[in-house]
């Protein structure tokens, strides 16, 4: 029987695991599938606060994890197949293994999609990236392709015209999810290239670095080369969430609905980072929502002491 689970170990986890085990309460982190989360994907992170030269994403994770670890946090690998939360204490499922908390803060974050390529998980950091915020300042002076037709690949062209040289806003589509003005603004910016209705069919990184993009028109089935530095996939991000289905209140797409800070609509169980934010989705706000759960989680224990 644990006080306090939390369920992921990326940005927000560790943070509230640092937070939970510095207050005594000898959390369980639960790894999940992705262990360390978006950060371990990545390659430079120059915006968290305290490192003025940056640090490497899955540095940054190490550093938290050893924190967690020294304040007496628990890790366990595994991730969660199935909830009990409708009465406490919750049982957790991962795999063979069940375990049973007082307080639940799920952590689970989101994963950025992918377009299924050979090698594009690899050349994450070398050149393919989820995150416009994150890395466009790595491709000043640089083409790059923003592939994808939904408001965020219209808001991450726009955005990293303020770097790149140029930008391709690739779609398999003429038509486009994203809202007009989002188009309109994209469209009116001489930096950004519509390029469609094309597919990516291969991101050309002989050297381990990217190089270039091939594409081939959906309806003439003509391929174009381009040659290009960076390639942002910006096709949508799914939370983590799936487990929790029926059980705890989502938005549409899935993402957790947060209360009054980290607070669910089940007293006790708790949510931070990306499984419940769709909009901001930094490293430090999900720090920053990790260190609320495990405030709240804290609190709650109090309140609910035997
Ligand atoms: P989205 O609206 O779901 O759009 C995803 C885009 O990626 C679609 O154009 C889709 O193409 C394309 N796509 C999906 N899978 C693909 C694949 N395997 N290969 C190639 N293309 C693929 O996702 P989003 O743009 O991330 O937006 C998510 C939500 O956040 C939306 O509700 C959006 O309005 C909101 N948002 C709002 C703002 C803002 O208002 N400032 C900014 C960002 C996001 P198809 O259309 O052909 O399926």
């Amino acid at each position: 029987m644990y006080s306090v689970i939390i369920i992921g170990s990326g940005c927000a986890g560790l943070t509230a695991a640092i937070y939970a085990a510095r207050a005594n309460l000898k959390p369980l982190v639960l790894d999940g599938h992705e262990p360390g989360g978006q950060l371990s994907l990545t390659t430079h992170v120059e915006n968290f606060p305290g490192f003025p030269d940056g640090i490497m994403g899955p540095e940054l994770i190490e550093n938290m994890r050893k924190q967690a670890q020294k304040f007496g946090a628990e890790f366990k690998a595994g991730a969660v197949t199935e909830v009990d939360v409708s009465k406490r204490p919750f049982k957790i499922i991962a795999g063979k293994n069940t375990y049973e908390t007082e307080a639940l803060i799920i952590a689970a974050g989101a994963s950025a999609r992918l377009l299924g390529l050979k090698g594009e998980r690899e050349l994450i950091g070398h050149g393919v990236s989820t995150c416009a915020t994150c890395d466009g300042y790595f491709f000043r002076g640089k083409p790059i392709a923003v592939v994808g037709g939904g408001d965020s690949a219209m808001e991450e062209a726009n955005f990293l015209s303020r770097y790149a040289s140029e930008v391709y806003l690739v779609h398999r589509r003429n038509e486009f999810r994203a809202s007009k003005i989002m188009i309109d603004r994209a469209k009116a910016n001489p930096k950004v290239e519509f390029v469609t209705p094309f597919a990516v069919e291969e991101i050309v990184a002989p050297e381990g670095h990217v190089e270039g993009m091939r594409l081939r028109n959906q309806q003439t089935k003509e391929t174009r080369e381009i040659a290009l530095h960076g390639v942002f996939v910006a096709i949508g991000h799914d939370p983590n969430s799936i487990v929790f289905k029926g059980k705890l209140e989502m938005d549409s797409n899935g993402y957790l609905l947060a209360k009054h800070g980290s607070l669910t609509s089940i007293p006790g169980v708790f949510v931070a980072g990306d499984v419940q934010d769709h909009r901001y989705r930094q490293a430090v706000t999900a720090a920053g929502s990790g260190c609320m759960a495990a405030i709240d989680a804290e609190k709650f224990l109090e309140e609910h002491k035997h």
